[in-house]
C-alpha cells in the first residue's frame, strides 16, 4: 500500500515524499482512514511503530480542510505527551509533515523559562503539543485557552499514568470542550488505562499493532553474563568495536549514568548523560550532539530516554537490567525503528538473572548468550548455551554469531 491510496492531500503527500516515506506502517494504514472520518480512536501501539505520523498526518489534513478565518489562530488540536523529548519530537514531526500546509504548531514543556513559549502562544497557533504540567500552568496563568480544541490526542497514556500525571489529565479533561474528536494511544492496556480511555472516547474504533513482544522481533538481542564489577571493563571492550558508531546505554539510576559517563571519558570515549537532574537545555544539547554523532555514547535513565527518537540508532546497551520487563522492551525499542536493523546488548550480573527470566517470558523467547568475552561471570551455576563469538562476515560488518562450540550436541538451556 502507498500513502496515495489513503486519500491524503497533495501538500502532505509531498512532504512525506521528502521525508522518504513511501509505505505507511501498519498503524498508519489502519488509523489514518479512521481519524479522517472524524471517529475517536483507541490505539494500542508503542513508539517506533510510526504512531506519531499516524495521528499527525490526519490531524494536519482535517485542520487544512476546515480552515477557520480568524485574526488570531486558535488552538484547534492539542497533543498531550508525558515527556519533553517526546513533545519536541512530535513538534518536529508536525513541522516535517505539515511544511507545505499553512498550519502552525508550538511545543510547550516544563523545566525551561516559559517566556519564549508564551510569546509563541500569544501569536496564535493551530496545533499545540504539550506536557501536562506546563500546559495546565500556562492555562491557569491565562496564556492559552483550550475551548477551541477540535482534536485531542493523549499520547503514551500508560507512561502518563506511570509518571503520576493522572490528576493533570483529569483536570485537562474538565476544561476541554465536550464535543471533540479524541485519539488515545498507549503501548499497554492495563485496566486503569482501559477505564481512562472509556472516560475520554466515544464509540472509538480500536487499532492494535504489534503487541509489546513482537516489535522487538527484528532487533538482534544478546546477553553478556558479567560480574557487576566488570561491567565497566566490558563496556569499554565492546566499544573498541568501531562498527558501533553510536550507542545508547541504559542505567537504572541517574548516579549510575553519571558514573558510566565519567568512566568512558577517562577512556577517551566521547559520552554524555541524559537524565532528570540535567537542565532541559543540557539534555537537549546532549541529544543533538548524539544525533549528530559528535557524542558516541549517550547514557540515559529510563524516563529520560522515553521517546528518544534517533534515526539509524543501531545499538542499545543495557548496562543494568531493568527490574520491569516492559522497560526492556521500551529500551531496546529505541533501535530498529520502523523496520531498521538494530542490536540490543544486555549486561546481566548474578543478581539480575531473575529480571532476565521475566524479560524472556514477556518477549516469549530466549535471548542469545555471548559467552566468548573477556569478563565472564564467575558463577557456581554455569549457563549451558551455545557458544558465541565475534566472526568476520564480510569486510564491512562484524557481528556476534553463534558457533557450534558444543560439537553439535543438544543443549538444555539455562
Ligand atoms: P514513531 O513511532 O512515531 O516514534 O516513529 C518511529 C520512526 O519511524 C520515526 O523516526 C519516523 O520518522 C519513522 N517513520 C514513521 N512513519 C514512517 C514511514 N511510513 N516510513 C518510514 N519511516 C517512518
Amino acid at each position: 500500500m502507498q500513502f496515495e491510496s489513503l486519500n491524503i492531500i497533495e501538500p502532505i503527500l509531498k512532504s512525506l515524499q521528502e521525508e522518504g516515506y513511501t509505505t505507511p506502517t501498519p498503524i498508519q494504514a489502519e488509523s489514518i482512514p479512521i481519524i479522517l472520518q472524524g471517529t475517536d480512536l483507541l490505539g494500542c501501539a508503542q513508539t517506533g511503530t510510526g504512531k506519531t505520523a499516524a495521528f499527525a498526518i490526519p490531524i494536519l489534513q482535517l485542520l487544512s480542510a476546515n480552515k477557520i478565518f480568524a485574526k488570531k489562530r486558535k488552538i484547534r488540536s492539542l497533543i498531550v505527551t508525558p515527556t519533553r523529548e517526546l513533545a519536541i519530537q512530535i513538534g518536529e514531526s508536525f513541522n516535517a509533515y505539515g511544511r507545505h500546509t499553512d498550519l502552525t504548531n508550538t511545543v510547550i514543556y516544563g523545566g525551561v523559562n516559559q517566556n519564549p513559549q508564551t510569546a509563541l502562544l500569544n501569536r496564535g497557533v493551530d496545533i499545540l503539543i504539550a506536557t501536562p504540567g506546563r500546559l495546565l500552568d500556562l492555562m491557569n496563568q491565562g496564556y492559552l485557552t483550550l475551548r477551541d480544541v477540535e482534536i485531542f490526542v493523549l499520547d503514551e497514556a500508560d507512561r502518563m499514568l506511570d509518571m503520576g500525571f493522572i490528576h493533570d489529565v483529569k483536570r485537562l479533561l474538565e476544561v476541554l470542550p465536550k464535543k471533540k474528536q479524541s485519539l488515545f494511544f498507549s503501548a499497554t492496556m492495563p485496566p486503569e488505562i482501559v477505564k481512562l480511555a472509556g472516560s475520554i472516547l466515544h464509540n472509538p474504533k480500536e487499532v492494535s499493532v504489534t503487541p509489546v513482544s513482537s516489535t522487538v522481533d527484528i532487533i538482534k538481542q544478546y546477553i553478556y553474563f558479567v560480574d557487576k564489577g566488570n561491567k565497566n571493563a566490558l563496556l569499554v571492550e565492546l566499544l573498541k568495536n568501531e562498527f558501533i558508531k553510536t550507542a545508547l546505554v541504559f542505567t537504572r539510576t541517574k548516579h549510575g549514568a553519571d558514573h558510566v559517563v565519567k568512566m568512558l571519558l577517562k577512556h577517551n570515549i566521547n559520552a554524555e548523560a541524559i537524565h532528570g537532574n540535567k537542565a532541559q537545555n543540557a539534555r537537549q544539547r546532549a541529544l543533538t550532539n548524539f544525533k549528530a554523532q559528535i557524542t558516541r555514547v549517550l547514557v540515559a535513565t529510563d524516563i529520560a530516554a522515553r521517546g528518544i527518537d534517533v534515526d539509524d540508532l543501531e545499538y542499545v546497551i543495557n548496562f543494568e537490567m531493568s527490574n520491569i520487563a516492559e522497560t526492556y522492551v521500551h529500551r531496546i525499542g529505541r533501535t530498529g525503528r520502523a523496520g531498521a536493523k538494530g542490536t540490543a546488548i544486555s549486561f546481566c550480573d548474578a543478581e539480575e538473572k531473575a529480571y532476565l527470566k521475566d524479560i524472556e517470558k514477556l518477549i516469549s523467547k530466549r535471548i542469545q548468550v555471548i559467552h566468548d568475552h573477556p569478563f565472564p561471570l564467575i558463577d557456581h551455576n554455569p549457563v549451558k548455551t551455545p557458544k558465541v563469538q565475534f566472526v568476520r562476515r564480510n569486510a564491512g560488518h562484524r557481528e556476534p554469531k553463534p558457533v557450534a562450540a558444543n560439537g553439535g550436541r543438544r543443549w538444555s538451556g539455562r
